[in-house]
């Protein structure tokens, strides 16, 4: 039988690799219910191709998870968006396959309890996530000692080092992955990177001070795990989405794929440096979150989600989305997360705080 999958935010990038996906291997998987906040023709396009019901709209992704019954629900959503309805897949009892890092960003700790308690699985779709996952396949308990994120670096790794005069554009032009706006824009400033630290923490439950980030250019090592024995595994293959999409849902075997693999003769080198942390002050704002604890990381989310946003519409500077949210964490109120409206409460609070700028 074919594995059942929901997609959520079937209409964006990953929901195209993971269509892509799904149709090359139309006996191991099947879509069943897929869901977009915005491109309606798009959306129905592809629950035709694939005999699935379509959701488009605002409450899209939660319907969605509602009114079907599947083995995974694979979440893409934008933001915020993907809280409620992977809350909603977890009590379900279905396994979730996780693109959209705001889940763990900001409700990490009340999601990895509440899968727990449901006997729920995440499997990672972010490239360097999936890296450490098939790392740790076989791992004993307590046999990791650190885990080490790859970062390409972006579009401002070298250059000059003050980048006040940054434009949209500039920001916009990753040398690697082709991604949406927000993801691409905070790939610029590592808090992409930095978001991934939180991820990495909540998905495979170590702490952030055992979580480095060393960037890699090339993009062919997507992470490395450190062992205590001294021994450092590594996953490597040419940046492509659908390799981790793919083993997400292949999980725990892998299926044979039409695609490049890697050439390591061609590609003669590969480099790695640490980042530079006066270039990059979003790695360090989100160890400062972690270390706040409860809803500190959502704040931390929810003053970039608004900065960036803030940014595109040239309301305020590049090196302004680092400062805003500095200073939205020093005053954000401290909530403890016991549930998923503390969350919503803390994002709230930013967006109400923010808006008097
Ligand atoms: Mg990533």
């Amino acid at each position: 039988m074919p594995k059942k999958i929901i997609l959520l935010g079937a209409t964006g990038s990953i929901g195209a690799s993971a269509v892509d996906v799904v149709r090359t291997h139309r006996d191991d998987f099947t879509i069943v219910a897929v869901s977009a906040y915005r491109s309606r023709e798009m959306c129905e396009a592809i629950a035709r191709e694939f005999g699935a019901k379509a959701y488009v709209g605002e409450e899209a992704a939660l319907r969605a998870v509602e009114e079907n019954e599947a083995d995974i629900c694979l979440v893409a959503t934008v933001g915020m968006f993907g809280l409620r309805p992977t809350v909603a897949a977890i009590e379900k009892g279905m396994d979730i396959a996780l693109a959209t890092k705001e889940v763990m960003v900001m409700a990490g700790e009340f999601v990895t309890a509440l899968a727990k308690r449901r006997g729920v699985r995440f499997l990672p779709v972010d490239s360097e996530h999936s890296a450490i996952f098939q790392c740790l396949q076989g791992a004993g308990n307590s046999t990791v000692d650190k885990l080490i994120l790859t970062a390409s670096g972006g579009p401002f790794l070298d250059g000059p080092a003050d980048l006040s005069g940054v434009t949209v554009e500039q920001a916009l032009n990753h040398p690697r992955w082709k991604m949406g706006p927000k993801v691409t824009i905070d790939s610029s400033t590592m808090m992409n990177k930095g978001f991934e630290i939180l991820e990495a923490r909540w998905l495979f439950d170590v702490p952030v001070k055992d979580i480095e980030v060393v960037v890699h250019p090339e993009s062919i090592v997507h992470s490395l795990v450190t062992f205590v024995d001294g021994s450092t595994m590594a996953q490597l293959c040419p940046p492509d989405m659908r390799v981790p999409i793919q083993y997400a849902l292949s999980w725990p075997d892998r299926l044979p794929a039409e695609r490049a693999k890697l050439d390591l003769a061609a590609l003669g080198k590969l480099t790695f440096r640490a980042p530079d942390p006066v270039r990059f002050p979003c790695l360090r704002l989100v160890k400062e979150a972690c270390e706040l604890g409860g809803c500190a990381p959502a704040v931390l989310a929810a003053a970039d989600e608004w900065a960036v946003d803030a940014f595109i519409k040239g309301r305020i500077g590049y090196t302004d989305i680092a400062k805003v949210i500095e200073e939205t964490l020093e005053r954000a109120p401290r909530i403890e997360m016991t549930s998923l409206d503390d969350v919503f409460e803390s994002a709230r609070w930013v967006e109400t705080h923010l808006k008097l700028l």
